[in-house]
């Protein structure tokens, strides 16, 4: 039975496997013993393979490597505390909580704060974690069109008022499109009907925005979420909310209270890049910004059409078949960009999913686009427009 469903993945072109990654450094990762030029990472400031400013932060630092304990019984430390501070501090809120993963952290949120008779309306193209949160919680939820806020508006006229607690939850950059919710109007709806509303700023945080505070900024918005395992180089994730809310999280969300919680060494290294390296980190986050604007104008000016808005730009294919062909192609130009399939994505979206970093190079772009026209003998128009 098993072996069939992997079959049946596979004839798909839809199964997955680990790829034999191993080495990274500035805008390249090495794969089965080739190099190639890396478009496939979150490391969007490329933090995470600097040798030196590893060297320098363990030269300083010899936090303990387990906590062996959640953070309730004895999984605790000063570099928790602090990290937490730094946090709120950014967004300007309350209070922070750190979760051991995004994941467990849109997890743990979603199902701690919607019980029964309490309601969800998400974005339809939410990450996983925001999806499994909705279904692990115990209230009911609703999924608007993607940005389509007419819709949610009639959703929220419709049903909110079944409901005791209600929460409208989005991404700011989203994962797989790289285009960017409207957040004013997220929060214009959230104020009229009622509602909390929650922001995934996985893909923004430190990366996007005009601070380091993602999209939103932190402003008029309850509860964001967002990971160190993206732009900060790091590992972990976080929540900043009110002091209630926090309050309220450490003892109601299950991902928090019942895992072990992060090793103090990480924790640290998260709390020196955003302290100890905070000019740095703005400096590589303004070289991601301005690469990011150059990717724009070069798609412009060949009248390339993109949901992207952000340094998340995706190459949608349709068929799982040629999205892993091209990526094959791609590859052998010197280029790992792996296929994007379902269900990560809707059904007939499959894509490359490029993402910039801050050590990527503009010509690289060009030559890709270059490669991806002339490979297809079709326009690059059609390959980048849904
Ligand atoms: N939210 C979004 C929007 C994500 O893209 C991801 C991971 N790619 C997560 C949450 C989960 O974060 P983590 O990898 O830290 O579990």
């Amino acid at each position: 039975m098993i072996k069939q469903e992997l079959e049946a993945l596979r004839s798909k072109g839809q199964l997955r496997q680990i790829p034999d990654i191993q080495a990274k450094s500035d805008g390249k990762i090495v794969v089965a013993g080739k190099e190639y030029i890396n478009y496939a990472s979150n490391d969007y400031l490329g933090i995470s393979t600097k040798d030196d400013l590893r060297k320098e932060f363990l030269k300083q630092n010899d936090s303990l490597l387990s906590t062996a304990s959640a953070r309730l019984l004895t999984g605790s430390s000063p570099e928790y505390k602090h990290l937490e501070a730094t946090i709120a501090n950014i967004f300007n809120k309350e209070a922070a909580l750190i979760f051991n993963t995004g994941y467990q952290c849109n997890l743990g949120v979603i199902s701690a704060l919607i019980g029964r008779g309490d309601v969800v309306f998400s974005d339809k193209l939410n990450h996983a974690s925001i999806i499994d949160g909705m279904q692990l919680a115990q209230g009911d939820f609703f999924r608007y069109r993607h940005f389509d806020y007419d819709n949610l508006e009639k959703l929220l006229e419709s049903k909110r008022g079944q409901y005791r607690r209600a929460l409208i939850v989005s991404e700011s950059v989203f994962s797989m499109d790289g285009d960017i919710a409207d957040i004013d109007k997220l929060i214009e709806l959230k104020k009229k009907y009622n509602c909390l509303l929650m922001i995934d700023e996985a893909h923004a945080f430190c990366a996007a925005g005009e601070t380091l505070a993602g999209i939103s900024g932190g402003k008029d918005i309850d509860i964001i979420t967002a990971t160190f395992g993206k732009a900060v180089g790091s590992f972990g994730a976080f929540c900043v909310s009110s002091e209630d809310i926090i309050s309220y999280l450490i003892n109601k969300a299950r991902s928090f209270i019942f895992s072990t919680s992060i090793p103090p060494l990480n924790i640290a290294w998260s709390n020196w890049i955003l302290n100890n390296k905070r000019d740095y980190l703005l400096s590589q986050k303004q070289k991601l910004q301005t690469l990011t604007g150059n990717v724009h104008k070069l798609l412009g000016s060949r009248d390339i059409k993109t949901p992207s808005e952000s340094q998340i730009i995706p190459i949608i294919i349709g068929s799982n078949e040629e999205t892993l062909k091209l990526s094959e192609k791609l590859r052998a130009e010197g280029y790992y960009i792996p296929a994007i399939r379902p269900p990560t994505v809707p059904e007939g979206t499959s894509r490359l999913r490029i993402s910039l970093t801050a050590d990527c190079k503009l010509e690289d772009f060009e030559r890709l686009l270059d490669i991806i026209f002339s490979c297809k003998h079709q326009s690059t128009q059609d390959l980048m427009s849904i």
